[in-house]
């Protein structure tokens, strides 16, 4: 935690000074991100969502949400891209409280969902002038990943994108030093998925949503491919297994847990404006989360993906193809599948997000499908990202109590049977 705060409070001071240093600014988005192609050309890269994301646990979505529905922006809209709008008519105050710098380009890494295009049409209106790379995303249709769509992501990649970057940054890039960075890449990713797959241990050392957000930020952000994020990886792995030699339970803002009651596969993203309240009602009950749908959303390297510095581009692409919200429904439900049975979770829970259309797609239908296979207690909560108007708490709560009380009861019984 040390670690990466101080790691992301120096980024943000170079943002601040990024204009009159010269360095140019490329936002750009986590799923699909290309950041070590923006850092290999001595860019530096923002990311709207995080921005989104940290206002909503500031408590100031809020208001920036208010004020691009005021100028417009429907209650339908993602809420994400309102908070971001709204931070802009209002200053464009980053999360440290200091002003976050106008983009030179706008790289959109299309994946899966179709809202960061319009995200970023709005941006352009904002930011008359500025650059636009757009590399097209083929969707998973029939759940692989052909030589084809390969090559024609290589091909955007080489004849469009990377000059359009080049142009930019006023300088080539160094194929040497990408590659160099997708070595580093490998090598945190190795660590990630080593943090991951210590929630199969039981009882388990981490939570993998509550906590796996904040270990997941420095590879889905600005770092991956750096030295630092090699370090915060090989740091928080010792960590981490350190606690798991010890038998310890997770941590949480209020010390360590004491009792692994329940292990739970949770879908869809949390929500931040009113995150710890929120965390609290699972810790509370004893409810560890072993797995997440939404760690992965930067990523599923815990499947096997790794950034390959013998094939830069083609392993990018890959990347790209293989991020959460750029699967089909039938790998999503694979993938669930898979967590509940290899992390010998009790239930399966999904936070569906009112605004985010590339999660909630299919939930229900999910939900169903896991339940049929895997024979574990469902449950279904609904709320938000970072508008704080659909978060309920109580509502919230009573369901959670209801479904811990189902999940009781099969334990009851899968005892008595002789099952448990
Ligand atoms: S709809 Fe969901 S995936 Fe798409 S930009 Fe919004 S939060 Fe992200």
């Amino acid at each position: 935690m040390i670690i990466q705060k101080e790691m992301l409070g120096n980024l943000f001071t170079e943002l601040s000074t990024a204009k009159e240093k010269g360095k140019k600014v490329v936002y750009t988005f986590v799923p699909g991100n290309l950041t070590e192609l923006i850092l290999a050309l001595d860019m530096l890269p923002v990311y709207p969502e995080i921005n989104a994301l940290q206002a909503g646990m500031r408590k100031k979505s809020g208001s920036y949400i208010k004020d691009a529905e005021k100028v417009g922006f429907s209650e339908d809209v993602c809420t994400y891209v309102k908070c971001d709008i709204g931070m802009m008519l209002n200053g464009n105050i980053g999360p440290t409280g200091e002003k976050l710098p106008d983009p030179d380009l706008l790289l959109l890494c299309y994946t899966g969902c179709f809202t960061f295009m319009k995200w970023f049409e709005n941006l352009e209106h904002l930011y008359p002038g500025v650059e636009i790379a757009m590399l097209h995303t083929p969707y998973q249709e029939d759940g692989i990943i052909t030589d084809d769509q390969i090559q024609y992501m290589v091909r955007q990649l080489r004849e469009e994108v990377i000059p359009k970057m080049e142009r930019v940054a006023g300088k080539k890039l160094d194929y040497d030093r990408l590659s160099q960075m997708l070595g580093n890449a490998a090598r945190s990713e190795d660590f990630w998925v080593k943090v991951l797959e210590s929630a199969k241990n039981v009882p388990s050392p981490i939570d993998a949503y509550f906590a796996g957000v904040y270990y997941m930020g420095p590879l889905n952000t600005a770092f991956r491919g750096t030295d630092l994020a090699l370090q915060y990886y090989r740091e928080l792995y010792r960590e981490v297994e350190e606690r798991r030699l010890q038998g310890l339970l997770p941590i949480n803002p209020e010390g360590e847990m004491k009792e692994e009651k329940y292990r739970l596969v949770v879908e869809g993203p949390p929500n931040w404006t009113n995150f710890r309240e929120f965390w609290k009602i699972f810790y509370d009950m004893g409810a560890v989360i072993v797995a997440s749908t939404y760690t992965k959303v930067g990523g599923l390297y815990d499947r096997g993906f790794r950034h390959d510095s013998a094939h830069p581009l083609e392993s990018l692409s890959r990347y790209c193809m293989g991020c959460y919200t750029n699967l089909n429904l039938p790998q999503r439900v694979d993938l669930i599948e898979h967590y509940i049975k290899e992390y010998k979770a009790d239930g399966f829970l999904i936070n569906s997000i009112k605004s985010c259309n590339s999660f909630s797609a299919g939930q229900l239908l999910m939900m169903r499908e896991v339940e049929q296979r895997c024979g574990v207690p469902v449950g279904f909560i609904e709320s938000d990202l970072v508008d704080p108007r659909y978060f309920s708490y109580a509502n919230i709560k009573n369901r959670l109590e209801s479904y811990f009380q189902m999940l009781e009861q099969r334990r009851m019984i899968m005892s008595q049977e002789g099952l448990a």
